[in-house]
């Protein structure tokens, strides 16, 4: 029974420190040409390797990664589970950069930046908090903790999902009606979900256009949910304010790409959550203890679902 680190050598190293200190028993190897391919039970990986089904022992595989959209689920045998990383820093980064992108809007950044350039000092007339209401979509391990960090600010809070939520502090909304009365009532909209066929393409010009005039946009899922006209279209009439966008297809993007020089788009390199090495360690070690006893391990994916 072996473990399989198919990542880079700076993460593998602190993984295999942490294994060996809680795993003892469990060998734990980063060279896939020095395994015994039916000693493979699990894997740890970004992608899917060509050549999986060498292994035919394998019982799970973890991504590197807090999304599993990179995997291509149709390459997996059923009987293999697949498990996304849940792990304490990803979680509190993106409690920070939401936070942060939610505050460089309310308190009109964008536009104090280009006062700056154009050494302009003008204060603008600023909307309270409890006047500026946040909708997150995606009601999941990051869309719940970033509304509870953004609690204490006073904003009106919502959120939506596919299945009923209940949150407390938290206006929850799902399914498509639920997404309508939602958008209507969101003036700063942070988008938290999976990329999965039925969110891939999702925020287009149709749903922009049911957000309240002068809207903006948080984009922290992931690129191909995001169409880049659209959201230049509602920038450039007036729909949107503002837009900050971690996340966009391709990654990167082309020199020529207008988001790069937009004055009402602040644009970051796909940071605002990155796995740290030793809670993704300690995460896998948790979840193979779960396996062990039997139990599912956190962050198990449903491949119908595809998150
Ligand atoms: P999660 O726990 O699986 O939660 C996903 C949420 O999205 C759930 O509430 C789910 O609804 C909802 N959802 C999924 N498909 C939906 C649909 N078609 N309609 C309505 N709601 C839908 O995921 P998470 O851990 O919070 O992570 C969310 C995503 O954040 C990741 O998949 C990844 O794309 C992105 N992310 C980005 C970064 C970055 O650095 N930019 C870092 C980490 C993660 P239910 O509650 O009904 O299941």
């Amino acid at each position: 029974m072996t473990f399989l680190f198919n990542s880079d050598a700076v993460r593998g190293a602190i993984f295999a420190e942490a294994f060996a200190r809680e795993l003892p028993d469990l060998p734990f190897s980063m060279d896939p040409a020095a395994v015994d391919p039916d000693a493979v039970r699990y894997l740890i990986t970004w992608t899917i390797p060509d050549n999986l089904a060498r292994y035919r022992n394998l019982e799970i595989v973890f991504s590197i990664g807090a999304g599993v959209d990179q995997f291509a689920m149709t390459a997996l045998p059923p009987s293999v589970k697949v498990v996304r990383m849940v792990e304490d820093g990803i979680v509190r980064m993106m409690q920070e950069y939401a936070t942060l992108a939610v505050l460089t809007l309310h308190r009109q950044m964008p536009a104090y930046r280009a006062q700056q350039a154009a050494c302009v000092w003008r204060p603008l007339p600023q909307p309270q908090a409890a006047q500026r209401r946040i909708g997150v979509l995606g009601l999941g391990v990051l869309g719940q903790a970033v509304l509870e960090r953004l609690k204490p600010f006073g904003f009106p809070l919502a959120g939506w999902s596919r299945s009923p939520r209940d949150l407390d502090g938290v206006t929850c909304h799902h399914g498509a009606d639920g997404l309508d009365a939602m958008l209507a009532e969101t003036d700063i909209l942070i988008v938290l979900l999976p990329l999965t066929s039925d969110t891939r393409g999702f925020l287009d010009a149709a749903l922009l256009a049911k957000l309240p005039k002068g809207a903006a946009l948080v984009h922290t899922g992931r690129g191909p949910q995001l169409n880049h006209e659209a959201l230049l279209d509602a920038l450039d009439n007036g729909q949107l304010s503002g837009a900050v966008v971690d996340v966009t297809d391709p990654e990167p993007l082309p020199a020529n790409h207008p988001f790069w020089t937009h004055p009402n788009i602040v644009l970051t390199p796909h940071i605002a959550s990155i796995t740290q090495p030793d809670g993704a360690a300690r995460a896998v070690i948790g979840n193979l203890r779960r396996h062990f006893a039997g139990q599912d391990p956190v962050g198990l994916v449903d491949p119908r679902r595809g998150y």
